[in-house]
């Protein structure tokens, strides 16, 4: 692919294109910033000399050519980019007959190498040097005569399977093709902030995933079975966590909380239909606390109707109506097979399959299906839920997960 561009041309710039944030109106700039502050992050020991707002897209120049192949694909991780283009770079001598001669070069061998068994092609050309004196249509009208003089591939101006961009600047002429997907979506951060419940399993990293491609900032929550921080089989999460910081500009926040504070007022007093459902609601009520504390606008959960027993249409209901702050689910509507081919995409799914004890799997596996609000609130008062609470947060651990793992505490972002 990108490993072999033309030779002669200078391969040190990245085209990283934005879909969404071009259709934002006057506050686009600020989704911008953002999303350049965020590749600059990612790129953090990269040779970065510049990253220059272009004609809707980015362009980074890096020092070093042997960079760049890694430098796309740190960006493929960057939510907000759509898709990344390795770039030839033809100089521009003052003689711009001779210019857009080698540009047809480069154009030809990229289209060579590039477009594969695609049957159709056509040039897009822009001009942000308007003072360039030759048209964009006629630049792509002689750049692709220079294409099918090499290749024989037909020009298709209406529905070309590759297309040869060109941008015209003050200095250089820019030619790419190929394309990286990119994640899409909006640059972390860019949306506020969020409380993400976060398991073991496979559903909550994608919904946390999916909430940082809305450009969300998660805050974790997970609970596990047992007393105090010694007793936490962690790794796991942590794990997880740093799969997901891959994609954030900055290491992410992991709450570790006890379940012991539920389950010493629960044993013995709730009946094992309501223990599921009764404990999810413990597990709520105390990440809107977290939410709280922390300025996060909304709850995330990964739950998907009908999943589960605790995930019916009745229980969603039942477990949390006295609770104000949004609470969302991303995955709700989506089925297994396409929440685990996302969890493979994002890289969670060899660490979600990995054992794990889970507080829910110690819990009866037959919670009721039809769990009445008035019941669950009634069993509340009867255990002092909101006393458990509160001593969760008290016996929280609060860790920071970076790419590679634990960061030092530091100041809190
Ligand atoms: P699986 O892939 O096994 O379905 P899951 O994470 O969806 O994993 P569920 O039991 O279906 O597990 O739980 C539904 C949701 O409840 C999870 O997606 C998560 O948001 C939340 N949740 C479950 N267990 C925990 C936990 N131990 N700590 C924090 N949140 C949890
Ligand atoms: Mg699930």
């Amino acid at each position: 692919m990108h490993d072999h561009l033309p030779d002669g041309a200078d391969r040190t710039v990245i085209s990283a294109h934005y879909a969404e944030i071009a259709l934002k109106g006057k506050n686009r700039h600020v989704f911008l910033l953002r999303l350049r502050n965020n590749m600059t992050s990612q790129l953090r020991g990269e040779p970065v000399i510049a990253v220059n707002h272009i004609e809707s897209r980015l362009l980074l120049r890096l020092g070093d050519p042997a960079a760049a192949l890694r430098a796309a694909a740190k960006l493929q991780r960057v939510p907000g980019i759509q898709n990344l283009s390795l770039a030839a770079s033809v100089a521009r001598t003052g003689d711009d007959a001779a210019d857009l001669v080698r540009a047809g070069e480069i154009a030809a061998a990229t289209t060579r190498r590039e477009a594969g068994d695609t049957r159709t092609f056509k040039v897009d050309t822009r001009r942000s040097d308007r003072t360039f004196p030759v048209p964009s249509p006629r630049i792509s009208a002689q750049l692709g005569a220079a294409i099918v003089a090499a290749t024989a591939l037909p020009v298709d101006l209406h529905t070309p399977e590759f297309t040869v961009h060109v941008l015209v600047m003050k200095r250089e002429i820019l030619i790419f093709a190929q394309k990286l997907p990119g994640c899409g979506g909006l640059p972390v951060g860019s949306s506020g902030r969020v409380t993400v419940l976060l398991s073991g399993g496979i559903d909550s990293p994608v919904a946390a995933w999916m909430m940082m491609r809305r450009g969300c900032r998660p805050e974790f929550v997970h609970f596990y079975p047992g007393r105090g921080i010694a007793e936490a089989d962690s790794a796991k999460i942590e794990r997880l966590v740093a799969v997901l910081a891959g994609y954030a500009p900055q290491p992410l926040v992991l709450h570790l909380v006890p379940s012991y504070p539920y389950e010493t007022r629960a044993v013995g007093t709730i009946e094992d239909a309501y223990d599921m459902v009764l404990f999810r609601r413990y597990m709520f009520k105390t990440a809107v606390r977290f939410a709280r504390r922390e300025n996060c606008q909304a709850v995330i959960a990964g739950d998907s109707v009908g999943q589960v027993a605790s995930q019916t249409l009745p229980n969603l209901a039942a477990i949390t109506p006295d609770i104000r702050l949004p609470i969302l689910r991303p995955l709700i509507g989506m089925d297994k097979l396409e929440i685990t081919a996302m969890s493979r995409r994002i890289g969670a799914y060899d660490i979600s399959i990995e054992p794990h004890r889970d507080c829910c799997s110690i819990r009866s596996p037959r919670p009721v299906l039809n769990a009445r609000p008035a019941k669950l609130l009634e069993l509340s008062e009867e255990i002092g839920l909101d006393d458990a609470v509160e001593e969760a947060l008290q016996t929280s651990t609060k860790l920071r997960i970076g790419p590679d793992g634990r960061v030092d505490p530091g100041p809190a972002a």
